[in-house]
């Protein structure tokens, strides 16, 4: 093989590679580019040599990888990076290709950023190696998705509920914060699910999840504890503040009967109210708070609102019921 067969030869190699191989310098400009054969099959990686990163991309998103060759050139370090670029960051991409992505409105790519010795002079280059791992991506959000939520309500699950409260209540003590719990319970459920059957009982409790999730803000979060038990957090909430919010989601729940088929369910909850005292160990304690106030709500009565102090006694349940169930028509 003589050495322009060899060096053809490397050359046709390295655009078969499977993946994307970009040189780029300092100011993101692509020197060589080889390969992607594997996921991109209308992309001519060599049609980009001499453009720059902001020939090809918007400049927010150019700047956005202009700033990991920087990264990489300073620290003289390789880099693993993931980032997603949207279908407006595109300015060059051939229609074909766009049509071709598993998800053009946002695809996301992995790269390992090296740096590299220039062959030409002294100015600092880093060899870019790309894959598209929207696919995988799209699955970890669904998986993630998927073991953070509950099935019936689409609220968190009593998992995920626990992890988020945790950060909630770090980032209340770096902040000086309050934040309050509210726990729900569903008056008389098992009577509905005798009554009316355990797939009218899963109406009323997603019923009952839907109201509470539009009673809060964004920033406050909901989670199914267990059969027809919900907990609350809001975020930067006082307990008097989160009473208010409280009786709003009882007076809601109250005057929103559930419907399902030609059958009227009308249910209430019992609630309790306890704000976290900024201890790092306020989680368990914050909950079980809530959990015994909204106990006294149940043993005074049900369908009120109990606020946690320190005197609330340990209740025990009485079951008689005054549920109202009817059929319409
Ligand atoms: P109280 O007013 O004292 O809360 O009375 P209750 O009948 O609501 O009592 P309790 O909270 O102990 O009963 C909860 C019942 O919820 C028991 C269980 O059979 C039922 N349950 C638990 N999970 C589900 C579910 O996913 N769907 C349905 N339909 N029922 C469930
Ligand atoms: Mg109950
Ligand atoms: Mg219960």
């Amino acid at each position: 093989m003589t050495c322009k067969e060899r060096e053809d030869w490397l050359h046709a190699i390295l655009n078969s590679l499977p993946d994307h191989v970009f040189i780029l310098d300092k100011q993101g400009r692509y020197i060589e580019s080889f390969g992607g054969t594997y996921h991109s099959k209308h992309f001519n990686a060599e049609s980009y040599t001499n453009l720059y990163l902001s020939d090809a991309l918007s400049s927010s998103k150019a700047s956005e990888l202009l700033s990991y060759i920087d990264d990489v050139i300073a620290s003289n370090e390789p880099k693993v990076v993931k980032y997603s670029i949207a279908l407006q960051d595109h300015l060059l991409m051939p229609i074909e290709e766009l049509e071709a992505l598993e998800n053009p409105e946002e695809t996301w790519f992995e790269a390992i950023i090296k740096p590299v010795d220039n062959a030409i002079d002294d100015s600092n280059w880093v060899i870019w190696s790309v894959r598209d791992v929207t696919k995988n991506h799209l699955l970890e959000k669904r998986l993630k998705y998927l073991s953070e939520t509950d099935e019936l309500t689409g609220v968190l699950n009593r998992r995920a509920f626990q992890i988020n409260l945790e950060k909630a209540l770090s980032a209340q003590l770096t902040q000086s914060n309050t934040l309050s719990c509210i726990m729900i319970d569903i008056d008389h459920f098992k009577e509905i699910n005798d009554q009316v059957g355990h797939f009218s009982g899963d109406q009323v409790i997603s019923h009952v999840a839907k109201i509470c999730q539009t009673a809060i803000r964004g920033s406050d979060f909901i989670g199914r504890l267990g059969g027809e038990e919900f907990a609350v957090i809001l975020t930067n909430t006082c307990a008097i503040q989160a009473y208010d919010v409280a009786e709003r989601i009882r007076q809601a729940i109250q005057n929103s009967p559930c419907s399902v088929g030609d059958i009227i369910i009308n249910t209430t909850v019992s609630i309790g109210v306890a704000e976290s005292d900024r201890r790092a160990s306020a989680a368990q304690e914050l909950m079980i708070n809530a959990d015994k106030a909204m106990y006294f709500s149940k043993h005074t009565g049900r369908n009120q609102v109990t606020l946690h102090h320190d005197g609330i006694p340990d209740v025990k349940i009485q079951h008689s019921s005054n549920l109202r169930i009817r059929r319409v028509s």
